[in-house]
This record gives C-alpha cells, sequence and structure tokens, in this order.
C-alpha cells in the first residue's frame, strides 16, 4: 500500500478519511523528527472516517470520497483552512462545477480531485492551476478522457485529464454522437 500524497507543499494538517493508504507518508515526514526537532505528523489516517477524533485533530485540509463530502457538506469544520480534497477510484465521474459550488459555498477552501488505484496508488492529481487532473501513472485507463498534453501553468509537465476544454470538447463530441 502506498502513502498518501498531498497536492502542493507544504503539507498543512491533514485528515484522511479512508483507509486505502499506509501509514507510511511519502513526503519526509515520516520519522516525526525534522533536524532533531520532533514534529507532529501532518498527515493522519482515520480509517473509519468522520468522527469525534477527527475534529481533535482539527485538520487544516481533509481528504474523502465524494459519499463522504457530501454529508461533510453540513457539517461545520472551523479547523478546515486549506484544502478539500475529493478522493475518486478509477472509473468514477468527476465532480460537476455544481459540485465545486456546492464545497466552496460551505468550505471556501480550495478544491483538488485525486484518482487513487487499489493499492493507494496516485493515479491523477489536480494541482494548483485547477485545470484537471495530472496523469500520475500509466495504469489509469484513459479510453473516454481527452487528455491534454498543452503546458500547465503549475509547471508541471505531465499531461492532464479533464480540463475545462477538454470537458468542452468531450460534451461537443457526445451532443454530435447523439
Ligand atoms: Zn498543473
Amino acid at each position: 500500500m502506498e502513502a498518501f500524497a498531498y497536492p502542493i507543499a507544504p503539507v498543512p494538517r491533514t485528515a484522511v478519511l479512508v483507509p486505502w493508504f499506509s501509514n507510511a507518508f511519502s513526503n519526509g515526514f515520516s520519522s516525526g523528527c525534522v533536524s532533531g526537532i520532533l514534529r507532529p505528523r501532518p498527515v493522519r489516517i482515520f480509517r473509519k472516517g468522520w468522527g469525534s477524533d477527527v475534529v481533535e485533530f482539527a485538520p487544516a485540509a481533509i481528504a474523502g470520497t465524494w459519499e463522504q463530502w457530501q454529508a461533510l457538506l453540513r457539517v461545520s469544520i472551523p479547523s478546515l483552512t486549506h484544502a478539500v480534497i475529493v478522493l475518486w477510484r478509477p472509473g468514477q465521474e468527476r465532480l460537476t462545477e455544481t459540485d465545486r459550488d456546492r464545497l466552496w459555498d460551505a468550505f471556501r477552501v480550495p478544491v483538488f480531485e485525486q484518482v487513487i488505484g487499489k493499492s493507494g496508488e496516485l493515479f491523477a492529481s489536480e494541482c494548483e492551476a485547477h485545470d484537471g487532473l495530472h496523469l500520475k501513472s500509466s495504469r489509469l485507463p484513459t479510453d473516454n478522457e481527452y487528455v491534454d498534453a498543452s503546458p500547465c501553468p503549475c509547471g508541471q509537465k505531465t499531461s492532464r485529464i479533464g480540463c475545462s476544454q477538454g470537458t468542452a470538447m468531450l460534451r461537443r463530441i457526445a451532443a454530435y454522437a447523439r
């Protein structure tokens, strides 16, 4: 099983609400010790999902499935100041603009989507430019996706799926096919 990968640096206190990842962290915090100074691990996995232990942890960012987020839309989470991270499995439909608006209205923090494989592997990840998800693994099937290879403002060179232009293009193709 692989570790959860936070979309951008630095990593704030993050609660992960699914048991899809290992407890080891790939972001350099695994020892909990940086330059001899003990620091709390910023990423914690809550295998049972949302609960009072998560509230106590006071996460600045939370990663969970869309199903979990839909339930959390009605919950006030004052500590949530950095990011809403929506986790998908390959083949699942991703967020619509309406879904994103609902998350924004509820939490007022940036939204990042990630596609995660069975072993916790990061398949695709939204960056701070918020225009599509960068492909991180060749194991993610992209047959039904528009893959955009144009440069991303974030500086990453990998191709993206779900870009605004690609979504518009897929809609046109779908309309044409009817
Ligand atoms: Zn990017």
